[in-house]
């Protein structure tokens, strides 16, 4: 497997989030070429590159930056979305410890390009700790003058799963409760205190410096055709060596788990693995075999690649027993905003649970597929039809265990 160090080259650097020897391994050098380029090029550039946002949805970052307007009256906005709470998915945290300012220099060449003269970072509540490290940095960079024109202020969240969907976390960083908006009918740009607005993950800004510094090309020799790059993928569960690991797309998901994650553990034999944080569904170990870590080979599957959160399950895991794990988180982080999503993780939940508990009949497991239709399609997010679609594919690769547990 070719190893690729894009976003986690300075990982195993000692030190590397403070600002001398972040600066000593190259930080910031992109910055001197910059002012050599118009905005408009540095879109193009990012366009080329096949950039996609690494927060889960992977939509071509440069198309998002081309909506951002160049002439305005109002002010525009950068908004670095670090609200990191999908389960199984822990790489931003890297970033923003192990390299910070990786993500700042990001930040100031995407503030240039959209002619944004503020950011924001929002920061998962949980992450306390992790924020004094950005913050240490942040305030390095504004003493060392680095930050020129540029203000970055880091936001802590108070713990909403939902906040980690855009315009909810505009909501909440607005100061309001943190409620998904509906979208709009064409693209456009997102709005904060109604100024246009830039969102974007901690990863995929931390990989602006490196197609800045070597030309989307470089970028593009990496990955696919379609998926081009890298990920930092997060491997949890059953295997030797959970970690996070940078590989480039495509590669066989097998691979990726017998190279880095040093295989199974104790020799057990694998069952399942969810590939992409817990909202994207499982796939069984035959199918595990055979598919390659980029999104339009799991979106094939009527999976998706997600944050690339990687949950690794062995031959001894209940599966019954991780989907009533995953509703329960589900209905409680459900904003309820609307009914089919606000009862319906209520009721997935319960009919599970009796399932698990050796209460249910065959009719419940009828009865959750026909709730989980109900929630899909019918709500202002994603974040229902995602969980209707995790019970879907529980249930079609694995239904033979909810119908002996009943
Ligand atoms: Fe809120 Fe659920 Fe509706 Fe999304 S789908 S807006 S999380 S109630």
């Amino acid at each position: 497997m070719r190893e690729v160090a894009i976003v986690s080259r300075k990982f195993a650097v000692e030190n590397s989030h403070t600002l001398s020897v972040a600066q000593a391994h190259g930080a910031y050098k992109t910055l001197e070429k910059l002012h050599t380029l118009a905005p408009l090029e540095i879109i193009e550039i990012i366009k080329e590159s096949g950039l996609r946002g690494k927060g889960g949805g992977g939509a071509p970052a440069g198309a998002k930056w081309a909506l951002m307007p160049q002439e305005s009256e109002r002010p525009s906005f950068v908004v670095i979305n670090c609200d990191e709470s999908e389960p199984g998915t822990f790489k931003d945290r890297q970033i923003i410890t192990k390299d910070p300012h990786l993500l700042i220099e990001g930040i100031l060449i995407t503030c240039y390009a959209v002619k944004a003269k503020h950011a924001y970072v929002y920061i998962r509540g949980e992450y306390a700790q992790y924020q004094d490290v950005l913050q240490g940095a942040v305030d390095e960079a504004y003493v060392a003058g680095i930050l020129g024109e540029v203000d970055v202020t880091l936001h802590r969240g108070a713990g909403a799963y939902i906040c980690g969907e855009k315009s909810a976390l505009l909501e909440s960083l607005e100061g309001k409760r943190g409620h998904p908006r509906l979208k709009p009918k064409q693209p456009e740009p997102e709005w904060y205190f109604g100024n246009p607005t830039l969102v974007n993950n901690v990863e995929t800004i931390a990989s602006v410096p490196f197609i800045m510094e070597h030309g989307a090309a470089a970028y593009r020799a990496y990955g696919t055709e379609k998926s081009p790059g890298t990920l930092l993928f997060a491997m949890s569960g059953h295997v030797e060596k959970p970690g996070v690991y940078e590989a480039e797309f495509g590669v066989s998901m097998m691979d990726y788990i017998n190279h880095y994650g040093g295989g199974m553990k104790n020799g057990k034999k694998l069952k399942a693995v969810i590939p992409g944080g817990a909202s994207t569904g499982v796939m069984t170990a035959a199918e595990a075999d055979n598919v390659q870590l980029d999104y339009e080979s799991l979106r094939s599957m009527g999976l998706s690649l997600g944050t690339g959160g990687m949950i690794v399950m062995d031959e001894d895991t209940c599966m019954v027993s991780v989907l009533k794990n995953l509703l329960e988180f589900y209905h409680e982080e459900s904003c309820g905003q609307c009914t089919p999503c606000r009862e319906g993780t209520g009721w997935v939940d319960k009919l599970v649970g009796k399932i698990l508990d050796k209460r249910g009949s065959s009719e419940d497991i009828d009865k959750l597929l026909e709730v989980a239709e109900t929630m899909n399609g019918k709500t202002i997010c994603v974040f229902a039809p995602a969980v209707s679609a995790v019970i879907v594919s529980f249930l079609s690769r694995f239904r033979d265990e909810f119908e002996a547990a009943l």
